[in-house]
């Protein structure tokens, strides 16, 4: 099997188990003494969403396809990593693919248009569910995951596996900070964001604008008070 394969392969089962999360918050209790915001999801949500979501995982399915075959030059395949080395390829990878959500994402709220005809779309979700990461106008989805191919760049070449890694990791998070629910694991994450700074942003969305870390928020001004 092809790693362009195994990757889809691996993006396709958090995608399932983001899937079954959000099934769990919107239609079982299990998790609903931890919910941040106590506003009811609208009835049918999830059904609502599903016809954009299924075509930016089809975009999805394309761009890791077609693209990793691209820059397979980038990749080293069929040899394992040491710890440290996975490590570091993934914090680097997540480093660059934070700070150019940050800004990225920063201009999609400061440009009134961009705001209006492409990121209103992820902000329909104002108690947001675990699948509504993905829920965004196709141009923003495109172009936003573009940021880890920085972070391999800098890197000048990347080990498969820590490459898996970080897509496991990135979509775990997403998955959390879309949740609606307190963070279990991430909060105890030195420096890592957990789900109310992002459930913030959706709830009112003047700030909070990093995903994975919260250092950008607080170092260029715009965290949010949770009370505010
Ligand atoms: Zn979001
Ligand atoms: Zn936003």
């Amino acid at each position: 099997m092809s790693f362009p394969v195994q990757t889809l392969l691996i993006h396709l089962a958090c995608n399932l188990f983001t899937f079954l999360l959000s099934c769990v918050v919107l239609y079982t209790n299990w998790l609903s003494k931890d919910r941040i915001q106590t506003k009811a999801y609208s009835e049918g949500v999830l059904w609502r969403r599903l016809p954009l979501i299924l075509l930016n995982l089809a975009i999805l399915s394309l761009l890791v396809l077609v693209g990793l075959r691209a820059i397979s030059g980038y990749f080293v395949l069929n040899e394992y990593p040491s710890a440290l080395t996975l490590i570091w390829q993934v914090l680097v990878i997540l480093f660059f693919d934070d700070l150019y959500f940050y800004f990225y994402h920063r201009l999609l709220h400061e440009n009134k248009f961009l705001l209006a005809k492409i990121h209103s779309i992820h902000h329909k979700a104002s108690t947001p569910f675990p699948m509504e990461y993905i829920y965004v106008h196709p141009l923003e989805w495109l172009i936003g995951s573009l940021g880890p191919f920085l972070g391999i760049l800098a890197l000048g070449s990347v080990n498969v596996y820590s490459f898996w890694a970080y897509i496991i990791i990135r979509n775990l998070h997403e998955a959390d900070i879309h949740s609606g629910i307190r963070s279990l694991v991430f909060k105890y994450v030195p420096f890592v964001a957990p789900a109310e700074h992002h459930d913030l942003h959706h709830s009112k969305p003047f700030g909070n604008y990093a995903s994975t870390f919260s250092y950008l928020d607080r170092l260029l001004g715009t965290a949010m008070k949770a009370k505010s």
